[in-house]
């Protein structure tokens, strides 16, 4: 059973995030995208609207879980008997990064190693950072997110909108 974990805060989940779940799910049995809730950033949807957004967006996935976690991803993995961290590269900017964060991960677990998925190319200039800001500003944002985070983020939208 080759399990995967494709960690993030996904605040929100994005295509971007579902194209690189899809691609670990054809090369993984079990992919588990874990939501870090231990992050500094405040973010947009509260965390169980987001595991629910993002459930409702990978229904279509065979094997693919949503999950949480606060403490160290390599707790998470050795608990759960995953052997293996998903993380997507958009460009060449994204590898310094990730190439530390995937070294720290396995030195903390010399087992644990760390797969990378390069983008789909029409989102390679996608993150949540953009789709955050687009929400502020009308509708666009809502290309750019799986049809469920769009429900949830027009809701919230709406929401705001009501406040005195
Ligand atoms: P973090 O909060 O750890 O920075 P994110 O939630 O922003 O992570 O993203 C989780 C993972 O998804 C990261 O590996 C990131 O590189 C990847 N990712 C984000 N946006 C895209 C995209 N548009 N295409 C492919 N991968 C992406």
């Amino acid at each position: 059973m080759r399990h995967a974990i494709f960690p993030g805060t996904f605040d929100p989940f994005t295509l971007g995030h579902l194209d690189i779940t899809e691609r670990a799910c054809a090369l993984f049995d079990r992919v588990t995208i874990l939501l870090a809730r231990n992050s500094r950033k405040s973010a947009l949807l509260p965390l169980e609207e987001r595991l629910a957004v993002i459930q409702a967006s990978v229904a279509h996935l065979p094997g693919v879980s949503v999950d949480s976690h606060s403490g160290l991803l390599v707790e998470y993995a050795g608990k759960h008997g995953a052997t293996t961290l998903v993380r997507g590269l958009r460009a060449v900017e994204d590898f310094d990064f990730e190439a530390r964060l995937a070294q720290v991960n396995r030195r903390l677990s010399p087992g644990l190693d760390t797969v990378f998925l390069l983008a789909a190319e029409s989102h390679v200039y996608l993150n949540s950072t953009i789709v955050r800001e687009l929400y502020l500003y009308g509708d666009e944002y809502l290309r750019f997110v799986p049809a469920p985070v769009g429900a949830a983020m027009q809701a919230l939208k709406a929401r705001e909108g009501d406040r005195p």
